[in-house]
Formats: C-alpha cells, structure tokens, sequence
C-alpha cells in the first residue's frame, strides 16, 4: 500500500539536500562548537553559516539568533526571559486563547508566580480583534505575545497590526512563528518583531533544534545554566549537525516559499472544493483566505473526527484530529472551542495538513477514501443530521 501522509503540521519529511549537508557533522567535523581547537573551530564555523543563514531568511542579525531545542524550548525561554527581565516595568502579559500549549503553560506557570496573563478572545474564524488587544493594553503590560499562524486551524494572524500597536504603546511583542516561518514572508526587522520562536522540523529540517530571536536590546533572562553557550544566555552543547540542517533548511524554505505556498494552496482549495460538494454537512474550521497553505481543517456533522482518523490510518493516509501534542489524549478542542464552534463539531473535526511534495494524486485518493468513510460512520450515527449544531459565532 502506497502510504499518504498528511499530517505535515506535527512534522515532515527531512529534505534530501539538507540531511547530505548535515551528514559530516556527526563523524567527521565532530568537534564540540565551543572547543578552541581545530576540531572545535570547524564545528562553530558550521553552526555561525546557519545563524546567518537564519538571520538573512527571516530578516535579523546573526547576533539576533540563539539556538534551542525546538519552539517549545523556545516559547518557553521567551515568555519567562522577558517577564523576568522586563518585571520592573510590569507585570502582564496579554496572549490568545488559542496559542501553542507552550506558550500557555507557561502563562499559567507565570500567574502562579505573580504576573497577571490576559487571553484574548478570537473571532470564529480564529483571528485576534486588535480593538480587544488595544482595550487590554495598560500601564502594567510589559509583553503581547501572538502566534503568527495557528497550528490546528491555519489562520494567519495580522502580525503586523499587532506588531504596530505594541510598538504604539512601548510593550514587548513575541509571536510563535513555528507553523508560518516557511510558508508565509516574515521580515522580523521590517515587521517590528522584538521576539519570535520557530523550530526545524517543520520546514523540512532534523527534529530537536530551533531558534528564538530576540531584537539587539531587547532585555531577556537566560534560560539555562550551565556553560557560556549563546552569549551565555542559552547553555548546553551545541548540536551541530542538526544547527547545520536548519540553517540549510530554513535557506530552502524562505528561497522557495512562493512556489511551494502556490502549489500547495492550489492543492488546498481543490480539496476543500471538493469535499464540500462530495459531502453535505461539511464545514471549514479557520479563515477561508488568511490560512496558512497547507492547512485544512473540516469538522464533519453527525461523527467524530477520530473515528474518521482511524480509519483513514487504516487506508495508510495519516491525518489528525488536532495538534500531535495534544492528540491521544481526549482533551477539548480548545482552538475550536475558543472559535464558537459547536460541541459536536469539535468533535467532528479532521486536520490535513499538505506538503511541498504532496500530489494530486495523493489528494484525490484521500478525498474518495473520506467520502466512503464518512458515509459508513453516518450510517450508524446516532445522531441526525438536523441534530448537527452549527457555528454559533
Ligand atoms: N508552536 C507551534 C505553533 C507549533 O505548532 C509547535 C509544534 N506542534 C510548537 C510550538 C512546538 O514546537 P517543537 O515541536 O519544535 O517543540
């Protein structure tokens, strides 16, 4: 069976001219990074090619780049680096409901260390109201922190009206941009970003490594203790090889993120096409324009999306019902939840997630194969199709 996978929010495919470019670092140019000998040396000259490499894709100086572990890593370093830092000035913070559970864990953890956290409503179609963001913003806010693109639903937030209102009113803004670096432009110095998370293996580079970006002058705490990695702010080992795929990786993915996003949002909006008019009762969770390329998320009336993701899996077409974090564990929705949409429409909802090499092919085999399945699941539904609540925003 000729396995389909679309599941490319949880994580893709490394790229093959990334893993070659990775390749001697593991047992040839192995040295540690921080080493002063050769061996040392060579590996540091690796790891400064991919923070340029970054800092050139997303708009930044090198300087402006420190290496983590992953955009969680990341997201939690910026939240408790800033506030830490930055506490004098202020105590609260203002986020959305529907960020990464990285970034609201850590607020949670932060209220319980004296900051008071604001979660901001979104629209249905998952977007920030700026008047509600600028109506929060007081003498206390100290940081605003908004995800560019939303994992589960794909909407794409308007970055650079939030970026301009924290400008406006001095606070610091952070956005999780590890589902859009890649697939949408963002020029951190021209867009006025101070910080901003992604990760490597959603762009087709290793797991395990990605970055935070924090503006010259911007004031953070350091994250790890330890050696004087990172300016001393981020300590621990550098891993070279997978700082080398990631620089190559983000290279890639900036240079050809117009092709890669036309191709895939042709793709996109083919399946949505389709699938609204092969199957009733079907409705499209996100913006219908502001999403990010790759993402379709689609809450089918009267089942369950699970029911819906195993048996696709028993076809060999991977897709989720929600993020890979949170999947396996019944939990609410809270993305779509925070969007006003119906309970049993949570329930029904299914994420496909595309990739730059995802065919038509692949699209239309998944599109037969949903169709079959969601027919059988109502044939022994017990709810009716009246019953199917609609959108309540
Ligand atoms: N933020 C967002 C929006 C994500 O989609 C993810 C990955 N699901 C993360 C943060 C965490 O990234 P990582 O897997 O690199 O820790």
């Amino acid at each position: 069976m000729n396995k389909i996978y679309l599941d490319n929010a949880s994580t893709t495919a490394i790229n093959s001219e990334v893993m070659a470019e990775m390749m001697p670092y593991f047992n040839s140019v192995y040295g540690n990074a921080s080493s002063l000998h050769s061996f040392g040396r060579d590996a540091k000259a690796a790891v400064e090619t991919a923070r340029e490499r970054i800092a050139k894709a997303i708009g930044c100086l090198p300087s402006e780049i420190y290496f983590t572990s992953g955009a969680t890593e990341s997201n939690n370093w910026a939240l408790r680096g800033l506030a830490y830092a930055n506490a004098g000035k202020g105590k609260h913070i203002i986020t959305s409901k529907i960020e990464h559970p990285s970034v609201l864990e850590t607020c949670r953890q932060l209220e319980k260390e004296g900051f008071t956290v604001t979660y901001l409503d979104v629209d249905k179609y998952g977007l920030v109201r700026l008047d509600k963001l600028l109506h929060n913003i007081d003498q206390d806010t100290i940081l605003i922190s908004i995800m560019a693109a939303n994992n589960e639903v794909g909407t794409i937030q308007n970055i650079q009206a939030i970026s301009n209102i924290a400008k406006e009113k001095g606070v610091i803004f952070h956005t999780d941009a590890t589902q859009a670096i890649g697939s949408v432009n963002i020029n951190a110095k021209e867009m006025g970003i101070d910080a901003m998370s992604f990760s490597s293996h959603k762009l087709y580079g290793p797991k395990g490594v990605g970055a935070l970006y924090v503006r010259n002058g911007v004031m953070i705490d350091k994250f790890m203790n330890g050696g004087e990695q990172e300016k001393n702010l981020r300590a621990g080992t550098l891993n070279t090889p997978a700082i080398v795929g990631f620089g190559k990786a983000v290279e890639i993915a900036c240079r050809d993120i117009i092709a890669n996003a036309k191709k895939m949002s042709n793709l996109r909006n083919y399946f949505i096409k389709e699938v609204m008019n092969r199957i009733d009762t079907t409705f499209l969770n996100g913006h219908p324009i502001q999403r990010l390329p790759n993402n379709i998320n689609m809450s089918f009336g009267q089942i369950e999306g699970e029911s819906v993701m195993f048996m696709l899996d028993m076809e060999g077409i991977a897709v989720s019902t929600g993020s890979a974090c949170s999947s396996g564990v019944t939990e609410p929705p809270y993305v779509l939840e925070a969007m006003g949409v119906s309970p049993d429409l949570q329930k029904g909802a299914v994420r496909f997630t595309l990739s730059k090499s995802t065919t038509k092919e692949e699209i239309d085999t998944t599109i037969d194969e949903l169709e079959k399945i969601v027919k059988k699941l109502r044939k022994i539904s017990p709810i009716t199709k009246a019953q199917v609540g609609k959108m309540k925003k």
